[in-house]
């Protein structure tokens, strides 16, 4: 391997030892910030997803309040709830764990979060603030691959970088935010007809697909820094992301590694949205 790892699981340490020192700075004026995390129903993966984003927040000192429903609880029903965290102020964060059952239409609630505090950064509200470059919530994904690149001192200013994936979570806020730090993007899809001929070009690669081995070696520039999104299992169940990792990391300058990179991040990122959140309460406050 010629490649350096960008170790999520140590920036995120660092990251949430901070988050740690603020919130007890907070605290100390009398503020503890609040997570909601709303839960319905019963999918496996929601269920270890919302118990890490919990212990978390109890980890760095903040409270969370973890409110779960059965599968059969209304539209309505949620949206009340929604409101009802809205106007909790002892609640600085709102995050309601996808998917949602198919009889709720997701983006009605989180359009009902306030945007004050959508600590997802999914709100149409926090998407138009993160275009015209005004202060807003970042998606936590996006917001901790740039972290990443911030750690190994890569400023994408002048870089030529590759968005593959343009989901509203990650490929699309994560070309927002490398345009906003001045490199030059593409965003890169389903319909891109040689992928390749975009991705050897780039400075900067970040796959955010969901398949195993869209990128490949002979498809990167030497010394290119790779960020891989993608959560897959590999033929033996193992999670895997969607670079090519033992041979990418032969030819790549920087590489994350899954698991171990942009997940433990996302997490971290959370956190400090939810922070910041609650910074900017108590600055509205005064
Ligand atoms: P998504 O909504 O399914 O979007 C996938 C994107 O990949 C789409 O834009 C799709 O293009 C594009 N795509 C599909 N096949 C392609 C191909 N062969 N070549 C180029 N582009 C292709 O997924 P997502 O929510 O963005 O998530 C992407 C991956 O990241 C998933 O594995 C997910 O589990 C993972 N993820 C990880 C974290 C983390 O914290 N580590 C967080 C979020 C997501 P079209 O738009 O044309 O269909």
């Amino acid at each position: 391997m010629t490649a350096q790892l960008i170790d999520g699981n140590a920036l995120s340490r660092k990251i949430r030892a901070e988050v740690a020192e603020r919130v007890a700075s907070l605290k100390g004026r009398g503020l503890q910030p609040g997570l909601a995390v709303v839960l319905v129903g019963e999918n496996p993966a929601s269920q270890v997803y919302v118990k890490h984003k919990v212990a978390d927040c109890e980890s760095t000192g903040m409270r969370s309040v973890l409110e779960k429903y059965d599968a059969t609880l209304s539209e309505a029903d949620l949206l009340a709830r929604v409101r009802a965290l809205n106007a909790d102020p002892s609640i600085h964060g709102i995050l309601v764990q996808l998917p949602l059952p198919p009889h709720i239409d997701a983006h009605k609630v989180i359009e009902t979060i306030s945007p004050a505090k959508d600590v997802d950064g999914f709100h149409v509200h926090s998407a138009g603030a993160l275009m015209v470059g005004q202060p807003g919530f970042k998606p936590c994904t996006p917001y901790g691959c740039m972290k990443m690149l911030e750690s190994i001192g890569c400023n994408p200013r002048g870089k030529n970088a590759v968005v593959i994936g343009r989901s509203n979570i990650v490929g699309k806020p994560m070309a927002m935010l490398l345009l906003q730090a001045s490199a030059t993007v593409t965003i890169c899809h389903s319909a891109t007809p040689d992928l390749a001929e975009h991705t050897r070009r780039a400075d900067i690669v970040v796959a955010a697909v969901g398949k195993r081995n869209v990128l490949t070696a002979d498809m990167v520039k030497p010394g290119a820094v790779v960020i891989d999104v993608g959560m897959n299992r590999d033929d033996a169940g193992k999670l895997c992301g969607d670079v090519d990792f033992a041979g990418v990391s032969q030819v790549a300058g920087w590489i994350t590694p899954v698991p171990g990179g942009v997940g433990p991040m996302t997490r971290a990122m959370l956190l400090v949205n939810t922070l910041e959140a609650a910074e900017r309460a108590a600055a509205a406050a005064v």
